[in-house]
């Protein structure tokens, strides 16, 4: 099948290592995870997979400027903004403020890449920002720039390219470890991920299934918008499959308390698995949907599966505006 062409920069194939300790928990499992959240440093997670093929349409069309949108602490707007800075572009980002404080994480890392930001209310986001953005596009234009406009996550139908391609890349890697994971999970809060990882499975005939742990809305809603995603990349190949909504494997009961927001028992769990693992989970989108596997396991969701394959989507930078909620003392009495 001929995809559209990418631009290359994440640091690709990423490792898949096992959770030696993590799968001990359980009986019967062998849970590996797929490090994505290396593929770069500035534009590290699963966004930059995306990046690659939505940028490579934007220099097409002779883009300067990349105009994105997203939280506060979006790793969409930093990963754009640190491609852009690569590539010799500029960045727009227009940032949902719900009165957090401003220079943290990953919104600082978007003043460090040169990005402009424009602040706007949650009101504002949900109801009219692909109207601000291509306010922003109409302006730039008119000063003699090229803007181009990427959609919440760049899941849109040329995003959902990078993981298509993530797909092929894990069947792949399965032959050269001689494993078949019969499981491959994500956390989902646009959409875009998981459609790759959908589109590519049912593409190559694989019978793995693909799970995804929302982190806002619910299950109906990301059947839906999954299903949109898939449409629009069928435009790009021609090359539709056939499915059925429930096909689409989303899990809800993970978001807590919201999205962005985290629950002590998160913070918890995320603490315990970077002690036994050596790998930090984000609040936001990896350690809910981790967390999110681990009870689903117990529980019993699991059964069919024995090599469940986690895909850690990145967002570490998203962890430092948290940190006073760990609780840590600085100056803890060491034991010896
Ligand atoms: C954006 C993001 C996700 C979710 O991916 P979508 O394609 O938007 O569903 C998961 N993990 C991290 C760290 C992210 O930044």
């Amino acid at each position: 099948m001929n995809l559209p062409s990418r631009k290359l920069i994440a640091n690709l194939p990423t490792r898949i290592e096992k959770l030696e300790r993590f799968s001990q928990k359980f009986e019967g499992y062998n849970i590996y995870i797929k490090r994505d959240d290396q593929t770069g440093m500035e534009y590290s997670g699963n966004k930059v997979r995306k990046l690659e093929y939505t940028v490579m349409e934007a220099l097409e069309s002779g883009a300067d400027y990349l105009i994105t949108c997203g939280g506060i602490q979006s790793n969409h707007a930093r990963a754009t903004a640190a491609v852009a800075a690569r590539l010799g572009l500029k960045s727009y980002l227009v940032l949902r403020d719900k009165g957090e404080k401003h220079l943290e994480g990953n919104c600082f890392l978007d003043r460090m890449l040169g990005a402009e930001i424009k602040f706007i209310t949650a009101e504002e986001y949900s109801s009219s920002r692909m109207e601000i953005m291509a306010e922003i596009k109409k302006k730039l234009d008119e000063k003699g720039h090229k803007a181009y406009i990427i959609p919440e996550g760049a899941s849109n139908g040329i995003g959902t390219f990078g993981y298509f391609n993530a797909m092929n890349e894990i069947l792949e890697q399965e032959k050269e470890m001689e494993i078949k994971f019969d499981a491959v999970v994500t956390a989902v809060g646009s959409g875009g991920t998981y459609a790759g990882l959908f589109y590519a499975n049912r593409i190559a005939g694989n019978d793995a299934d693909v799970f995804g742990f929302n982190v806002c809305d619910d299950d109906e809603y990301f059947k839906n918008a999954v299903d949109k995603i898939l449409k629009e990349s069928f435009q790009y190949t021609d090359e539709p499959v056939d499915y059925s909504k429930d096909d689409i494997k989303i899990i809800d009961g993970y978001v807590g308390e919201g999205y962005a927001l985290s629950r002590a028992e998160e913070l918890d769990f995320i603490l315990e698995f970077s002690k036994e693992e050596g790998i930090i989970l984000d609040p936001v989108y990896t350690g809910k949907a981790m967390y999110g596997l681990y009870n689903e396991i117990k529980k019993g969701t699991f059964d069919r599966y024995e090599n469940i394959l986690f895909i850690h989507t990145g967002g570490l930078y998203g962890l430092f505006p948290k940190m006073e909620q760990f609780n840590f003392e600085i100056g803890e009495k060491a034991t010896i």
